[in-house]
C-alpha cells in the first residue's frame, strides 16, 4: 500500500532530516515508528499525507506516485486517510459529535447517515455517553479518543497517528495503543510514531527504528509483509 524508493527530505539550510529510506507496508499492517527528537518522525508522516512532497526520491501509495497527484486530485487522496494529531486540533466550542461530524460534512454527508455514522466512530472509541460534551469538559484521553473518532468516521483505508499519546499520561497512552490496534480490524493501515520505548516494547508491532533521517533497522516484522 506504501512504498517509498530512495527517499530524501531536505529541508532550507541544507538539512538532511530523511536519507536514502526504503520502504513497503502492507494493507492491515500496524507500523509504530520511532527514534529521538529530530529523527525525523513527523517529517515521514507528513510526506505520506502529502504535506510535503520528498526532495529525492519515489513515494507510491495506493498505488499512485503521489508527487504527481494534480492539485485537483488531493482532496480525493486525502479523504483516504485519517489523521491523529499530538495536539487535539479540536473544535471547542462544538461537541464531540459536531467534531466527529464535522469531517462527513465535508465529505458531503447530511441527515440521518451521518449521525449513525457518527455514533457508530464514537462507539468505536467507547464514547457516546460524552457524545455532547464540550472538549473543555473531557479529560486528555477522551480528547484524544474524540480525535480518533474524527479520524476513522469516514472509514479511511490508511490511519496516520503523530505522536497520538504525546499529551497523555502512561495508562491513558496505553488506552490509544489499544484503540488504534483496534482500527486495523477492519482492514485499516496504521502508522503511529512515538518517542516512548514502553509502548514499543509492550505491543510487539513491527517497529521502524529512524535516527538522525537514516532507518536504522526494524522489528517484529510479519513475514511476507
Ligand atoms: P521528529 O518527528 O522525529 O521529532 P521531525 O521530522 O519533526 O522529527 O524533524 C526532523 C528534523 O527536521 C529536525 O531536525 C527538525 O528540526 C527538522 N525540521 C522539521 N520540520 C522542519 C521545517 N519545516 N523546516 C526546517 N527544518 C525542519
Amino acid at each position: 500500500m506504501i512504498q517509498f524508493h530512495h527517499v530524501f527530505m531536505t529541508y532550507q539550510h541544507e538539512f538532511k532530516a530523511l536519507r536514502d529510506i526504503d520502504l513497503n507496508i502492507e494493507r492491515g499492517e500496524f507500523v509504530m515508528i520511532t527514534g529521538p527528537s529530530g529523527a525525523g518522525k513527523s517529517t515521514l508522516i507528513r510526506l505520506i499525507s502529502r504535506e510535503i512532497l520528498p526532495t529525492r526520491g519515489q513515494i507510491i501509495i495506493f498505488e499512485q506516485n503521489i508527487a504527481k497527484l494534480k492539485p485537483r486530485q488531493l482532496p480525493l487522496y486525502r479523504r483516504r486517510i485519517g489523521v491523529v494529531f499530538q495536539d487535539f486540533r479540536l473544535l471547542y466550542d462544538r461537541t464531540a459529535s459536531e467534531n466527529v461530524a464535522l469531517t462527513l460534512r465535508i465529505l458531503g454527508h447530511g441527515g440521518r447517515t451521518m449521525t449513525r455514522e457518527v455514533n457508530q466512530a464514537l462507539g468505536r472509541v467507547g464514547l457516546q455517553k460524552k457524545k455532547n460534551q464540550k472538549p473543555w469538559h473531557l479529560s486528555g484521553g477522551e480528547m484524544q479518543r474524540v480525535v480518533l473518532a474524527r479520524a476513522i468516521v469516514h472509514d479511511p483505508p490508511l490511519l496516520l497517528a503523530d505522536e497520538p499519546t504525546g499529551n497523555l499520561d502512561f495508562a491513558t497512552g496505553w488506552e490509544m495503543m489499544q484503540l488504534l490496534k483496534q482500527v486495523t480490524d477492519t482492514g485499516t493501515t496504521v502508522i503511529c510514531t512515538t518517542h516512548n520505548l514502553n509502548f514499543i516494547q509492550k505491543m510487539r508491532k513491527r517497529t521502524l527504528f529512524l535516527d538522525k533521517g537514516i532507518l536504522r533497522g526494524e522489528r517484529n516484522r510479519v513475514h511476507g509483509a
